[in-house]
């Protein structure tokens, strides 16, 4: 291992091309400035200075498990969603950038809503890291939240993130299977479901299969076993001039809507990602 910072990012740059990842300059960028808990600005700046042993040993164990395909922010250990840094665990989703296209979704009804009401409340299903209730909290002052998973590791890590971005006053983590344990009524419900088919999880690239939690992607045989649980029930948790804003799989706009649509709702919203793929839906 080179002995300088521009070195060490060279070549773990190199060694990332060379075992075919898919991004290897953003990566080893990624990886060596937040283990050398260096801002990408300072990568640069500092880009002379040498590293310790220990910092070159630490450096060479994450790019081994990068080239085993393990993600880099699950390397980490976190990462930002929405502006906020989030800690990820075994049993938690690592959000993702079109995600965000949700909660920025959402907030458009949320600063509606929170004019006509004053306070607003808001149920995450599955919340994983906290990542979709805690950017509408953190976008939302007049907001308090709950966010719900059948994960007790999940829950753990959703409520450390609140205490990390100082939203812990209005957000509460609750271990609920759908709505099991959940009580009061929502102004919005939101969910990023696992919606992958279960047959064709083992066609996802290694990042997403060997080290997202399966729970999170496996949406069952069809992938829209938890449309189906979320829309039987979503009613009875509601404001009267709520929504429910969800994260769908590409194909999955015509299905989810007809779900939503048999239990009476009204599709207000659909919205493409970066990739122009059907994302997500407001009912
Ligand atoms: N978007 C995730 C993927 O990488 C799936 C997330 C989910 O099932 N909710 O495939």
């Amino acid at each position: 291992m080179s002995s300088t910072v521009a070195e060490t990012l060279a070549e773990v740059r190199r060694r990332f091309t060379e075992g075919g990842i898919a991004d290897p300059a953003t990566d080893a960028r990624l990886l060596v400035a937040g283990l050398l808990k260096l801002s990408s600005t300072e990568l640069l700046t500092r880009s002379a200075e040498k590293l310790s042993r220990e910092q070159a040993g630490e450096i060479l164990k994450a790019l081994e498990r990068r080239l085993a395909h393990e993600p880099v922010h699950r390397i980490l250990g976190e990462r930002e969603f929405y502006g906020l840094p989030l800690g990820l665990s075994a049993e938690t989703l690592e959000p993702r950038p079109d995600t965000e296209i949700l909660v920025d979704t959402v907030l458009v009804y949320l600063k509606d809503l929170a004019k006509a009401e004053g306070h607003l409340h808001i149920l995450d299903v599955g919340t994983g890291t906290g990542a979709i209730c805690l950017a509408l909290l953190s976008e939302c002052p007049e907001a308090s939240g709950i966010g719900s998973d059948i994960s007790s590791d999940a829950l753990r890590t959703a409520k450390s993130n609140a205490e990390r971005n100082g939203l812990q006053d209005r957000f509460q983590a609750v271990q609920s299977k759908w709505f099991g344990n959940i009580q009061g009524s929502f102004h919005a419900i939101v969910s990023n479901p696992p919606y992958i088919a279960s047959n064709v999880i083992h066609d996802l690239a290694p990042e997403v299969t060997k080290f997202d939690p399966v729970a999170a992607l496996d949406g069952g045989p069809d992938g829209l076993d938890a449309y189906r649980a979320i829309a039987k029930d979503a009613a009875s948790f509601m404001r009267p001039n709520g929504v429910v804003g969800l994260e769908i799989g590409y194909d999955q706009r015509d299905d989810v809507t007809a779900i939503f649509e048999a239990k009476g709702f009204r599709c207000l919203k659909s919205v493409k990602d970066y990739g122009q793929n059907d994302r997500v839906l407001v009912f």
